[in-house]
């Protein structure tokens, strides 16, 4: 049975105070669930005190960006084994801001799932067609190439550590979603290039997120379909009890 994971994703937002305030509400608010994986996703500089204020709980802490260097000269980066000693479990990877704005490619994406797999975290790639991409029939094309390009030489057992969240780039921070059906297509067609690379066995244990503008109203019907394992939230992940709702979806 693959495993349902809701992961929040804070994006360039909240000082540390802000970051321990929430953890702590939230905590409060998922105390006790255990068959959803609950993970925030923070900023560099509030990750220490978010790890710190969720120990003891079912939240986990993910960081949002990596280096994929162990160290050395490579100013203003933080590496791998730098978010492994204070207890980050996830690394968010390749998410279309930083394809985007920081021209992250598949290749240097590929390089970090291998470092944070290496540091004995766990990646979450991200993935997800532009709108002219998808205006133009090209949606299946370009999330396979982001795969294939993501994963690129990791071994079945390597791939099994990895969680994909497919996010249609125009529903993110758009309000727009995909409609459940719409989601559910691509999520198949996502397992079916994994089943590729990695067979069958094991894509069928690989969680794979939906994102894009998902929030209470909509995380039902979304989360209900067969191929959806989940949710990468960015707006509704920085107040506790929306995020909190979003998880109860998810149970
Ligand atoms: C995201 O940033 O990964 C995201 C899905 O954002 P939002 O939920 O705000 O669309």
């Amino acid at each position: 049975m693959r495993k349902t994971i809701i992961a929040g994703n804070w994006k360039m937002n909240k000082t540390n105070a802000e970051a321990v305030e929430m953890l702590t509400e939230l905590k409060g608010l998922v105390a006790g669930i255990e068959n959803v994986g609950i993970v925030i996703g923070a900023p560099f500089t509030a990750l220490s005190d978010a790890v710190r204020a969720v120990e003891g709980s079912n939240i986990e802490i993910a960081a949002e960006n990596v280096y994929p260097k162990e160290s050395g000269a490579y100013t203003g980066e933080v590496s791998p084994l730098m978010l492994k000693s204070i207890g980050v479990k996830y690394v968010i990877l390749g998410h279309s801001e930083r394809r985007e704005y920081f021209h992250e490619s598949d290749e240097f994406i590929n390089e970090k799932v291998k470092a944070v797999l290496a540091a004995g975290m766990l990646p979450i790639l991200c993935i997800g067609e532009k709108l002219e991409d998808r205006e133009s029939g090209r949606t299946a094309e370009v999330t396979e190439t982001q795969i294939r390009g993501g994963l690129k030489g990791l071994t079945a057992e390597e791939a099994a550590k990895v969680v994909v969240a497919y996010e249609p780039v125009w529903a993110i921070g758009t309000g727009k979603t995909a409609t459940p059906e719409m989601a559910q297509e691509t999520h198949r067609q996502v397992r079916d290039v994994l089943v590729s690379m990695f067979g069958e066995a094991v894509a069928e244990e690989m969680t794979i997120q939906y994102g894009g503008s998902m929030k209470p109203e909509n995380a039902v019907e979304l989360l209900a379909q067969k191929d959806i394992d989940g949710g990468l939230i960015g707006g509704a992940s920085l107040k506790a009890a929306s995020f909190a709702e979003i998880v109860k979806a998810g149970k």
